[in-house]
């Protein structure tokens, strides 16, 4: 049984994160998505709300378990006996950082493997903090995330609905 575990912040989830997820699941058992408190980013979401909508989005997915955490990744990791942790890489710009981040949790614990996969190209520019930049202009959201969420994002943000 292999146990995946997908960290991020997911605020909000797009379908970028969604793809990566459904990935995930060709070469995992199983997944769990585990959604950081991460205040240092600022979310405009707190994590039980994150944690809703993944909940949501992701609730046709069989082998799915959604969680928040906080602490460290590779205790997280540990804690759950998981395999490996997933990030999904886009274009270019995801991997000085996600390099550095692999390295690091394998320093804190060699025995923690990190596997990157890609999306499809469709999402491979889609990031959360440029779809909270499209819904604050009022842009339609419909190809970037779930209904639901397009329509928390526009709450939260107080734009009309398109
Ligand atoms: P973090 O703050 O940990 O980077 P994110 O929620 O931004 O959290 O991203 C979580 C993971 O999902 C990261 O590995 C990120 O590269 C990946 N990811 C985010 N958006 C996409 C996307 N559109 N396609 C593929 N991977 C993505």
């Amino acid at each position: 049984m292999k146990l995946g575990v997908y960290p991020g912040t997911f605020d909000p989830i797009t379908h970028g994160h969604t793809d990566i997820i459904a990935r995930s699941l060709r070469v995992f058992d199983r997944i769990i998505v585990a959604v950081a408190h991460n205040p240092s980013k600022r979310p405009i979401f707190d994590v039980a709300e994150r944690v809703e909508m993944v909940k949501l989005v992701t609730k046709d997915f069989a082998h799915v378990n959604v969680e928040a955490f906080d602490g460290l990744l590779v205790d997280y990791v540990r804690r759950h006996e998981a395999h490996a942790v997933i990030r999904g890489l886009r274009a270019t710009s995801d991997f000085e950082y996600e390099f550095q981040m692999a390295l690091i949790n394998r320093k804190l614990d060699d025995k923690v493997e990190t596997v990157f996969l890609m999306p499809s190209e469709e999402y491979s520019y889609l990031t959360s903090s440029i779809i909270k930049e499209v819904a604050s202009l009022g842009g339609a959201l419909k190809d970037f995330v779930h209904p639901e969420v397009a329509e928390r994002l526009r709450h939260r943000l107080r734009r009309p609905i398109q």
